[in-house]
């Protein structure tokens, strides 16, 4: 990056006061009960560049449950072991849909429209059953090495809790069954699913752990190479026209970044060759993507400039 770098910690401030200020709009996620538990005002940025430096305010310490945004390190995962044949399995086109439709899966012979949505999500997992001999220890060793800190884990209580209510994805890999796109035990693939949506981060552990995509699939810290050059543009295009449920438009056209939410409130953005930022406000509108963290980010690619367009 160069002189001309924008204040960056002057910008982030900025925007996290003025938003304070306006009233906050949405719901928490209470259809898992565990996230209906917590304090809905809190809101917190971490920005990390690719020069290594951070800037950060408010409740960029506190921990919350990454939800979704997990799908695109299993994606990762599972890209990495079977290169473009996991396109059979799974497509890479906006949904139009919620992210837990089932609508389309019957019509598309049981091929999730991207691994974005629960339905393809479901699918990598069981991917991931036959490709790796631990997945869920391959996941946190993906998380635990992108972001260089060797304390992030699952939350076994938010796992439990989602697990007790999940109705829903208990039909939806049922159905992926019957139509002959899932090849495990169904409990097995939920189980492996709601576990690594379970998983506690901070904003500074999130930007962390996504910042390889924003440096062509490279680590900063020790420059371990977790994704080819391709395979990152690849992914961050998926992000950019999937990340958002059937908000991604918007995105695109507010934001210009590639990303990706989770109902846990948190959104992570990167600008390749930039930064990776992290953002957490529980509240949700009602596609299901952080109220505040989609305002924070359209204002904060507006005043800078920053954005992939
Ligand atoms: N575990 C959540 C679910 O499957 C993830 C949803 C999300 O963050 O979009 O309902």
């Amino acid at each position: 990056m160069s002189d001309s770098r924008p204040d960056y910690q002057r910008i982030i401030e900025q925007i996290h006061q003025e938003l304070l200020l306006h009233k906050n709009y949405g719901e928490v996620a209470d259809y898992i009960p565990e996230l209906a538990n917590i304090d809905s005002e809190q809101f917190g940025v971490f920005l990390h560049t690719v020069d290594g430096n951070n800037y950060h305010t408010g409740d960029w310490q506190t921990p919350f449950s990454i939800q979704s945004i997990v799908k695109v390190l299993l994606l990762s995962l599972a890209y990495t072991k079977l290169g473009g044949r996991l396109w059979q399995r799974v497509g890479v086109e906006p949904s139009g849909t919620p992210f837990n439709a089932m609508g389309t899966l019957e019509h598309d012979d049981g091929i999730p429209r991207n691994p974005f949505s629960n339905a393809g999500a479901l699918v990598v997992c069981d991917v991931l059953m036959d490709t790796y001999e631990d997945p869920r220890a391959a996941l946190l060793a993906l998380l635990r090495s992108a972001s260089g800190d060797d304390t992030i884990d699952f939350d076994p209580v938010v796992a439990a809790s989602e697990k007790a209510e999940g109705h829903r994805n208990l039909a939806l890999v049922n159905f992926l069954k019957s139509l002959g796109n899932i090849h495990n035990d169904v409990e097995a693939v939920l189980d492996l699913y709601l576990d690594s949506c379970s998983v506690a981060v901070n904003c500074e552990q999130l930007a962390r752990s996504f910042m390889f995509f924003a440096n062509h699939g490279q680590t900063l810290d020790g420059g371990v190479q977790l994704l080819n050059r391709s395979q990152a543009k690849r992914l961050n295009a998926i992000m950019l026209t999937c990340g958002f449920y059937d908000e991604a438009g918007d995105f695109a056209y507010k934001v210009g970044l590639p990303g990706k939410s989770g109902v846990g409130g948190g959104i992570v953005a990167v600008l390749p060759n930039h930064f990776s930022l992290a953002v957490w406000s529980p509240r949700l509108n009602e596609k299901g993507n952080s109220y505040r963290g989609l305002r924070f980010l359209e204002q904060f690619t507006t005043v800078t400039g920053e954005s992939i367009f």
